[in-house]
């Protein structure tokens, strides 16, 4: 078996088992389960209100689950202090908006902040970690303007250095081009599977776009109204009947001239309601 670093294809990152969660008597999620292994990039669809959100806040530790098991590298989320939790798992929300009065540079510092001492001490390392990951980022032109002054894209690219800065062996992103232009939507992918591929880092990504999911994602868990209702690669799951059954609209599907990802076109006047 090759082993680098410490990387076993194989290694199961997440896994859920039966896991339902309810907010006032309404369920968000029921019996949710699904495994992510390591290296994979991951995709979790579903229309708005599914409970994908609160699938990633479950994984990620910071909402828990009424019942059903979730571990991370083999361990249960709630087992893990704070900081070994964050030098394994990093989130990226929806619109990660860096706190203002910060230039770029400190921005990104900040993802290193449960790595310091209690002095508040950096480890040796982390100004060339921070400079090359802003380099890995086309950031450091950049470094001093403050985040305020920055264009939505290049915000979402700060966001995912500060996060990159924490070394995480898994990144859990929740929709994180939904409020890109697409040129911005297909950089920001293209950098996060740059580093799933070249450094065997985990993705699991709530995707708003289903042709993204389709073209970057390995396999896609689609949810709705907090079941799973399909799991499987983007091949099994963007069906036109599994679209239309979840979306209420039934859209074209056509493998992609570049790929052969299934790629939907949405058709006027096909909605359900
Ligand atoms: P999605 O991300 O797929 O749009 P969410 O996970 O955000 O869905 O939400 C799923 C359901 O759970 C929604 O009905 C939402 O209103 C509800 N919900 C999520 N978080 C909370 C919360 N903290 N308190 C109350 N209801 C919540
Ligand atoms: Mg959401």
């Amino acid at each position: 078996m090759k082993h680098s670093g410490g990387y076993r294809p194989e290694e199961v990152v997440i896994r859920t088992e039966r896991v339902s969660k309810s907010f006032g008597g309404d369920e968000a999620l029921h019996d949710v389960s699904f495994e992510v292994r390591r290296g994979e990039f991951y995709g979790i669809l579903g229309p708005n209100g599914s409970g994908k959100s609160t699938l990633l806040r479950i994984v990620s530790g910071v909402e828990t689950p009424d019942t059903g098991k979730v571990e991370v590298e083999g361990r249960a989320v709630a087992s893990y202090n704070r900081r070994a939790l964050a030098q394994r798992v990093a989130v990226l929300q929806q619109d990660a908006l860096p706190p203002v009065g910060f230039t770029v540079r400190e921005v990104v510092e900040m993802g290193r902040y449960p790595f310091q001492s209690w002095l508040g001490d950096d480890e040796p390392g982390t100004d060339a970690l921070i400079g090359s990951i802003m380099g890995r980022l086309g950031l450091t032109g950049l470094a001093d303007r403050p985040v305020e002054r920055l264009s939505g894209g290049e915000r979402q690219r700060v966001a995912l250095a500060k996060v990159m800065a924490q070394q995480p062996k898994l990144l859990l992103l929740d929709e994180p081009t939904t409020f890109l232009d697409i040129g911005y939507q297909v950089q920001m992918m293209d950098y996060i599977r740059a580093w799933q591929k070249e450094d065997g880092l985990t993705v699991a990504a709530v995707l708003h776009d289903l042709n993204l999911a389709a073209q970057y994602c390995s396999r896609l868990l689609l949810i709705s109204r907090g079941h799973v209702v399909g799991e499987g690669t983007p091949g099994e799951i963007v069906t036109s009947q599994l679209i239309a059954d979840v979306y209420g609209t039934e859209p074209i599907v056509l493998p992609h001239p570049d790929n052969g990802a299934p790629q939907i076109l949405l058709r006027a006047g096909q909605s359900d309601s």
